[in-house]
């Protein structure tokens, strides 16, 4: 972690060598997403924003209704931005779109049962975010970018400025969750990002073996993943394998899946049991572990992607029809762009950063032996409660933290 416990932000600003960094908060959402993406924002001046003032840029591929525009602003004392996609940033292209391959393949998607992949807009969203965002205007006039999404909550206060952290430690992307891809979101994924590679004559960086594994070699990918993710080892893994079959036996009795993709699946389970090779032919002694950065969070430099290797990549992933054709994620693709360019060292992983989207949460632990200090309170607060004595004062504190919140704007 960057800092230990919480560090006074005035204070912390206050030093000579500190420097607001030039950064944004970036968002692509809907008019239709208000309520969450006030629920994002409120969650993030309170628990950062309110000490450092970062500008907020939001992204549609339509105009934001005037309502929407006027309740975000009044949210934060930020600066905010509001931007319309181009047709190049957000469609495909008219021609592709017109052909019933196109049409097909996404409905096909959704037949066999592929989270999101019928769904046309959400093939877009993956497409815009692993390669237009951080051509944007807006984006690509800040160095830096926190993405955020509506319904995002964070628990804990960060009280110093993580951009500025990173910046001055020559780091280039933090993370909070790293998590596992659904793998018939990218079947033919790992293929073409190898075959850029090879033709691109890449050499990859060190941080390249926590997205490829051996098949050859259980688990080569072990020690790197330790470096960032404090697994429990052996314990952690067995569950993550028992998780891993479950999942997928969950998969084969669902009966939107094909007789063929049941046939793959049971090669899956057999791999995720025995560890047994497939794919030799694709993949000559490697393979995509699935793992990704959980891009709904992500911060970075914005000149990761738009400059050099990056932007190649993704003009090949483009070209090899995989974000229609298949639901590519833009988060495996982020990882495995990132992967092939960064070495372990410019990757920070923000385990401080208490997190939720979704179903996913990432909660900080503290260190061995030290006691939670929100469970402790809550206990005072019923010990309080249960003598009575002092049950005025802990009402008073109540409705001063109110009042100090609505001070702020925040709920
Ligand atoms: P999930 O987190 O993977 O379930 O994906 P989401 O549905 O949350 O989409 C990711 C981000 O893209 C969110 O910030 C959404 O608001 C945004 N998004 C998704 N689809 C669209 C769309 O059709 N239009 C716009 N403007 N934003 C979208
Ligand atoms: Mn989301």
């Amino acid at each position: 972690v960057f800092a230990d416990g919480c560090v006074d932000p005035l204070v912390y600003q206050d030093a000579p060598h500190y420097a607001s960094q030039n950064a944004s908060f970036t968002m692509l959402t809907r008019n239709s997403e208000i309520e969450t993406v006030l629920k994002t924002v409120r969650s993030i001046e309170r628990h950062f924003n309110q000490w450092y003032q970062y500008p907020y840029i939001f992204l549609n591929h339509e105009p934001f209704d005037p309502e929407f525009v006027e309740l975000v602003t009044a949210t934060t004392g930020a600066k905010v931005q509001f931007g319309v996609l181009s047709e190049l940033e957000w469609e495909f292209p008219p021609g592709l779109r017109e052909q019933l391959i196109f049409k097909e393949s996404i409905e096909e998607q959704g037949d066999r049962g592929i989270l999101y992949g019928n769904l046309e807009s959400y093939h877009k969203m993956c497409r815009f975010y692993a390669g237009a965002f951080y051509k944007h205007p807006l984006v690509a006039q800040y160095e830096w970018y926190w993405r955020i999404e509506p319904d995002v909550e964070f628990f804990c206060d960060l009280t110093y400025d993580p951009f500025y952290e990173m910046s001055r430690r020559g780091k280039k992307y933090g993370f909070t969750v790293f998590i596992e891809e659904l793998y018939w979101t990218v079947p033919n994924l790992f293929r073409f990002t190898r075959s850029f590679i090879r033709r691109k004559g890449v050499k990859v960086g060190n941080l390249w073996p926590l997205v490829a594994k051996s098949y050859n070699s259980d688990f080569k990918n072990d020690d790197l993943l330790m470096k960032f993710i404090n697994f429990d080892s052996d314990v952690e893994r067995e569950l993550t394998k028992e998780r891993k079959i479950k999942d997928l036996l969950d998969t084969v009795g669902n009966t939107k899946t094909s007789a063929l993709d049941r046939e793959a699946l049971k090669l899956l389970i057999e791999r995720a049991s025995r560890k047994a090779p497939i794919f030799e032919d694709k993949f000559d002694d490697e393979e995509f572990n699935l793992c990704h950065f959980w891009s709904n969070f992500e911060i970075a430099r914005v000149d990761l992607f738009s400059t050099g290797l990056y932007a190649d990549y993704f003009a090949y992933l483009e070209e090899s029809g995989g974000f229609w054709a298949e639901r590519w994620g833009d988060a495996p693709v982020h990882t495995l762009g990132l992967a092939m360019m960064l070495n372990v060292d410019d990757v920070h992983y923000f385990r401080d950063i208490g997190y939720q989207h979704s179903t996913v949460v990432h909660c900080p632990i503290n260190k061995a032996g030290e006691q939670l200090p929100y469970v402790e309170t809550l206990k005072h607060q019923k010990l309080r409660h249960q003598s009575g004595g002092t049950l005025q004062t802990f009402f008073d504190d109540i409705t001063k933290v109110q009042e100090k919140e609505s001070e702020f704007g925040v709920g």
